[in-house]
């Protein structure tokens, strides 16, 4: 029987996420696989070439990433619980494409998702993660929905 030894799981801390994460964890217990915990920040627009007063965008970058950090510590406190054999990691980007290369980077063999994601203006920009993951990934791919999703 075919068995996972590493397992990316991708989150943004919607409600669908978290549910992908459960069974993420429940498939890294079952097949004492490692877990690996990625959250990509959206690489922002690149506004540096306009002028806009006041704001550095290095600071603002590194605010973000800041916040990102505290978020996945939240996280991993309220979800992980007893679990040890995990790695987290924030990465900017494109999410479908830092989901794909950070799981081929680290040797994963299956990469979790949730069907769905915040929703909103990155939504609506950036189109659904889920499904550019599981058309261009050569990994397994396994998208977990979530109950009462539409
Ligand atoms: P979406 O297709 O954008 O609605 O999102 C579906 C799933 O892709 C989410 O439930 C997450 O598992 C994953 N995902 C979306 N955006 C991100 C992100 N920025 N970082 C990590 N995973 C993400």
């Amino acid at each position: 029987m075919k068995t996972f030894n590493t397992i990316l799981v991708a989150i943004d801390f919607s409600d669908s996420s978290d549910n992908a994460f459960q069974a993420a964890l429940m498939m890294s217990r079952q097949f004492s696989a490692r877990l690996l915990i990625l959250h990509v920040i959206n690489e922002p627009v690149d506004l540096r070439g306009f002028y806009v007063p006041h704001i550095s965008f290095d600071k603002l970058e590194e605010e973000i990433e800041e916040g990102a950090k505290k978020l996945m510590e939240t996280f991993c406190r309220q979800h992980v619980k007893d679990f040890v054999n995990y790695k987290t990691f924030i990465a900017p980007g494109i999410p479908y494409e830092a989901i794909i290369s950070k799981a081929s980077e680290e040797g994963a063999d299956l990469i979790v998702i949730g069907t769905h994601g915040r929703t909103g203006l990155d939504h609506v920009l950036f189109g659904s993660t889920a499904e550019k993951v599981v058309r261009k990934s050569h990994l397994p791919v396994m998208s977990v929905r979530l109950d009462d999703e539409k």
